[in-house]
């Protein structure tokens, strides 16, 4: 389960892959964590006030990401923002959120039994001085290991006692579900066991809601489905503003925004991945709302501008 890739690749990913890809890329396939912030990034939503927190970053390899794509059409995007090819290395944004007396957090990282570069997040809290005992509510977008799997600590004993959990029915309800473990692939057997075991762990903390819900005063469930069947991005709004924590729906700061409509093998459903994509950047780049992105460049807080047919991220933090 450690250092588990996250996806079938069909060219092989290899550290000679990785070497040729860049020294950062081989170094933190190493397992030495690259330099980030150290400091937490605070925004405000009207008079609530949230701080993204790192829970570290993801090494994936790009034949995972973009299966389908000629290496060409993948250099062409990327070379020009200095980028490489063979793998992407997403940061892992964690929004935490005080209001009304509530601490929320949206998603719980990783856990100590993913990547090597991950599971920080109990780190980043702890350096703002806050106790994971004080967490009242987890608002889960999905159920993929660097978002749920950090709710359970290396003892398989809840990070954070006292809170709810807040999930998509249509989620729970998949990967609950008994046929899901046999019809899904192989390589990604690995993300139901995972996300089954800690289910049924948080279980006495889960309460469901639907898309369209607020599952808590001043939180709308947005549905934003593709990446999982119950995916779903949660809008703060207060006091006239709104911050919308996008989750997986967007992910990448080139490519989901340059070219929306590829199909991501990160995507369960990469067509109605593609189609949630593109549909949320017109909402957002029309509404001028702004984002927190879980993978986008750490904090991942920013706007979406419209640019000729495409998109650009513009961080505001
Ligand atoms: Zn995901």
């Amino acid at each position: 389960m450690v250092d588990q890739p996250l996806a079938p690749h069909r060219r092989p990913w290899t550290r000679r892959a990785l070497l040729a890809a860049g020294a950062g890329a081989a170094t933190a396939f190493a397992g030495v964590p690259r330099a980030r912030a150290s400091t937490a990034a605070t925004t405000r939503v009207g008079d609530a006030e949230v701080t993204v927190l790192t829970d570290g970053h993801l090494i994936q390899p790009m034949a995972f990401i973009l299966p389908d794509r000629p290496e060409a059409e993948i250099a062409a995007l990327l070379t020009p923002h200095g980028l490489p090819i063979d793998a992407v290395q997403p940061d892992c944004n964690l929004t935490l959120l005080r209001i009304d007396g509530r601490v929320v957090l949206f998603d719980a990282g990783s856990g100590p039994l993913f990547q090597n570069t991950v599971g920080k997040l109990p780190a980043s809290l702890a350096a703002i001085g806050v106790d994971p005992a004080e967490v009242t509510d987890i608002c889960f977008t999905h159920a993929h290991p660097d978002h749920l799997w950090g709710v359970l600590d290396d003892f398989d004993e809840p990070v954070f006692p006292h809170a709810r959990c807040w999930m998509n029915r249509t989620e729970w309800d998949f990967w609950r579900a008994p046929g899901t473990l046999d019809a899904t692939p192989e390589a990604r057997k690995t993300f139901v066991v995972g996300a089954q075991n800690r289910l049924e762990r948080i279980e006495d903390k889960i309460a469901l809601f639907d898309a369209g819900n607020e599952p808590l005063p001043g939180i709308e469930a947005v549905a934003s489905t593709g990446h999982t069947p119950g995916h779903t991005s949660f809008l703060i709004h207060r006091g006239g503003e709104g911050l919308l924590v996008v989750g997986d729906a967007i992910t990448n700061a080139v490519i989901s925004f340059e070219r929306p409509d590829w199909h991501t093998g990160s995507d369960q459903d990469p067509s109605k991945g593609a189609d949630t994509r593109r549909r949320l950047l017109d909402r957002l780049a029309a509404e001028r709302t702004r984002i927190v992105g879980f993978h986008l460049p750490y904090p991942g807080i920013g706007t979406v501008e419209r640019v000729g047919g495409h998109y650009r991220f513009a961080p505001t933090v």
